[in-house]
C-alpha cells in the first residue's frame, strides 16, 4: 500500500483531482426519485482526506452539508453491532447482492432475509432492530455522527425525509415483505419513516470524513482520543463495505479503487484506507448504479496518484 504526501502536497493533489474529473460533469444525473434531492446543484464537488494522525486536507465544497442517504447505513450498523454484538446477523446476511439497492425480487425469492445490511431491505431490518433497542434510530445515528465528527452541523432534514416517505413505493413493498416473513417486528410504515429520517441526515464532507476515521484506525478516534468501536467491529464493517458498499457496482469499484467504501444517492462516497486515512467525496450526479459518477472517478484518480489501493 502507498503513502500519502505531506499536508500541503495533499491539498494540491486534491485540487488537481477536482480539475481532472471536471470534464465528466453533465454525464450523470442527480437523483430525482426523492423529489427534494433534485433541488441540489449538480455542480457541487468537495473532497476531504483525513489521516489517522488527524491531519485534514480538503478541496471544493467540502464544508457544505448534503444528504447522506445510504451512507447512514454504516453508522446504523455500527450502533447495532455496538448494542448487541452479532444478534443482527440472525436476520441479515453478509453477501453482496449483485442487484440494485432497492431490488424486490431477490428478497422475495430468499424468504425475506436481506442479502446484507447495506441494501435497503437490510438497512430497514437494522432500523427495526434499533427501534426496539434505542427507540429513535435516526436521532441515535445523528447523535453518533455528531459526537464522532465533533461537529454540531449535523441534522435531519425533515423535508427530505417526508419527500422520500411520500414517494417510497418500492421501499414500502420491501418493508411489507420483511414484515410478512417476520424479519421486522414493528409496523412497516413506522420502520420506513424512521429509515427515511435516518437517510435524511445532512453533514459536510469534512464532518463525514471525520466521522468515518475510526474505521481507518482500528476503531480508535484520533479526534476523540478514545475507541468508538472495537478493532474487530471496525474490521468487519470495512469487510462489508468492501463487498456490499457500492451496490451492484461493487466489483467495478474494487477494480477501479480497491478500498472499502459506502455511497449514497445524495452523491457522497466515503472510502477507508485502513491504517492510513479516511477519504470523503461529494458530487451529486450519479451513474446508473446510483453511485456518484465524479466521486468514483475522483477516488480512482486519488488512489492512482497515491497507490493507496488495498489490492
Ligand atoms: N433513502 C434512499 C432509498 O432508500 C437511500 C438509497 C441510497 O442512498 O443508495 O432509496
Amino acid at each position: 500500500m502507498g503513502r500519502l504526501p505531506p499536508p500541503d502536497k495533499l491539498t494540491e493533489l486534491l485540487a488537481d483531482v477536482a480539475v481532472m474529473v471536471r470534464p465528466q460533469k453533465g454525464k450523470g444525473r442527480v437523483a430525482d426519485y426523492i423529489p427534494a434531492l433534485s433541488q441540489v446543484s449538480p455542480d457541487r464537488f468537495g473532497m476531504t482526506v483525513i489521516t489517522v494522525g488527524g491531519e485534514e486536507s480538503s478541496t471544493g465544497d467540502a464544508n457544505i452539508p448534503f444528504s447522506l442517504q445510504s451512507i447512514t447505513k454504516v453508522p446504523a450498523l455500527i450502533l447495532a453491532l455496538n448494542t448487541n454484538g452479532d444478534e443482527i446477523w440472525e436476520r441479515v446476511g453478509k453477501e453482496p447482492s449483485g442487484t440494485p439497492f432497492n431490488y424486490l425480487a431477490q428478497l422475495e425469492a430468499e424468504h425475506g432475509i436481506p442479502r446484507n445490511p447495506f441494501v435497503n431491505a437490510g438497512a430497514l431490518t437494522v432500523t427495526d432492530y434499533l427501534i426496539d433497542r434505542l427507540g429513535n434510530p435516526a436521532g441515535a445515528v445523528r447523535d453518533f455522527l455528531k459526537i464522532v465528527s465533533q461537529t454540531d452541523d449535523v441534522w435531519i432534514d425533515e423535508t427530505v425525509a417526508e419527500s422520500e416517505f411520500g414517494h417510497a413505493y418500492q421501499n414500502k413493498a420491501i418493508a411489507n415483505i420483511l414484515a410478512l416473513h417476520g424479519t421486522i417486528n414493528n409496523d412497516p410504515d413506522l420502520v420506513l419513516k424512521a429509515y427515511c429520517r435516518q437517510c435524511a441526515i445532512h453533514m459536510s464532507v469534512v464532518a463525514l470524513t471525520r466521522a468515518f476515521l475510526p474505521l481507518a484506525s482500528g476503531g480508535f478516534s484520533p479526534i476523540l482520543g478514545e475507541s468508538v468501536v472495537t478493532t474487530r467491529i471496525a474490521r468487519r464493517v470495512n469487510a462489508l463495505m468492501m463487498m456490499c458498499g457500492m451496490y451492484d457496482a461493487v466489483g467495478s469499484f474494487a477494480y477501479r479503487v480497491g478500498l472499502p467504501a459506502k455511497s449514497g444517492v445524495g452523491g457522497g462516497i466515503v472510502a477507508i484506507a485502513p491504517g492510513v486515512a479516511s477519504i470523503g467525496v461529494w458530487a451529486p450526479e450519479l451513474d446508473r448504479s446510483g453511485n456518484s459518477l465524479l466521486g468514483t472517478l475522483a477516488l480512482e484518480q486519488f488512489v492512482q496518484a497515491t497507490d493507496l489501493s488495498l489490492l
